[in-house]
């Protein structure tokens, strides 16, 4: 029998279902859109969708055609190209009335373009139907190719994210088919791109990292012009991924953001149940004075 280790208190939260967040489910469904909100069983739901007016929607589909080793999203032959999504996502942003949207999308490395026409549609829809709305992008690295990360920056998102996941050592065991270099020249083809739209990146901790290469990402992420920086814990989403090997205390994840922000990044969150897009709409507002 394989040992796993206890989850620590504070990562023991209660989901309350309450009947507005019933509605906006059954309006996913209906719209046959996803979100990561839902698909990740996001602990900061009923935050994000109620208070916070901020929602992750996942377009091109909800089939993967890489593997991570510790992403729930389903891995297989992808779903065929939905021109009609763009406006539905559009529709439940408005319907919602979110203040600040995240679009994320599965690898589509079965286009050539990567998604990235629909992708930049998407965005456009939702800046039509919500001027007020600031959107932040969560692409895949679209297979490394510069005209589709140009593609989807010719709509402007208010942000691009990108994620770095793990430390070097351990992208090639935790990441199906990206690698820690392509993504650090993704962050910097977009800041060339567009120098006034900033950039953003996510950590996980707890999959065997030492703090050194903890610091070193960061420092990779600085010399890369990367604006913004999130950490969270790693949790196994099921027995078959990856296994976390450590859980990080608040404290430690306070440490982390005090050095972040030494090494200049404009804005971190860094907590046990921080995600990519938690408190994003915080980071907009700061990065609209960069
Ligand atoms: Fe959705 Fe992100 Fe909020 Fe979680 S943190 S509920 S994924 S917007
Ligand atoms: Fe999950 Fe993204 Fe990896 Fe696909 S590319 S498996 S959606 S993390």
């Amino acid at each position: 029998t394989e040992e796993y280790l206890r989850k620590p208190e504070w990562l023991k939260i209660k989901l309350n279902t309450n009947e507005s967040y019933k509605g906006l489910k059954k309006m996913m469904r209906e719209k046959n859109l996803h979100t990561v909100c839902e698909e990740a069983k996001c602990p900061n739901i009923h935050e994000c969708w109620g208070e916070r007016k901020t929602a992750t929607f996942m377009i091109l589909g909800d089939v993967c055609t890489r593997g991570c080793r510790f992403c729930a999203v389903k891995t297989g032959l992808p779903n065929e190209l939905d021109w009609g999504e763009p406006e539905r996502v559009a529709e439940s942003v408005e319907q919602m009335g979110l203040r600040h949207v995240v679009i994320t999308a599965v690898a589509r490395d079965d286009l050539k373009d990567g998604g990235s026409a629909v992708f930049a549609e998407t965005v456009r829809a939702i800046r039509r139907r919500n001027p007020g709305t600031t959107i932040e992008v969560l692409p895949s690295d679209m297979m490394g190719r510069p005209e589709n990360l140009e593609t989807l920056m010719e709509a402007r998102p208010n942000i691009l994210n990108h994620n770095v996941e793990t430390v070097r050592r351990l992208t090639p065991k935790v990441r199906a088919r990206a690698t820690y270099e392509r993504t650090l020249t993704f962050l910097q083809q977009s800041k060339e791109l567009h120098p006034d739209i900033p950039t953003k990146s996510s950590l996980m901790v707890g999959l065997g990292e030492t703090k050194e290469e903890v610091v070193e990402t960061m420092d990779d992420l600085r010399a890369h012009d990367v604006n913004i920086l999130t950490i969270g814990q790693y949790l196994q989403p099921s027995k078959k991924h990856l296994k976390v090997q450590r859980y990080y205390t608040p404290e430690e994840f306070a440490e982390l953001k005090e050095i972040a922000m030494e090494k200049g990044f404009s804005h971190c969150e860094a907590g046990p149940l921080v995600r990519s897009s938690y408190h994003a709409d915080e980071q907009v507002n700061e990065a609209q004075v960069l």
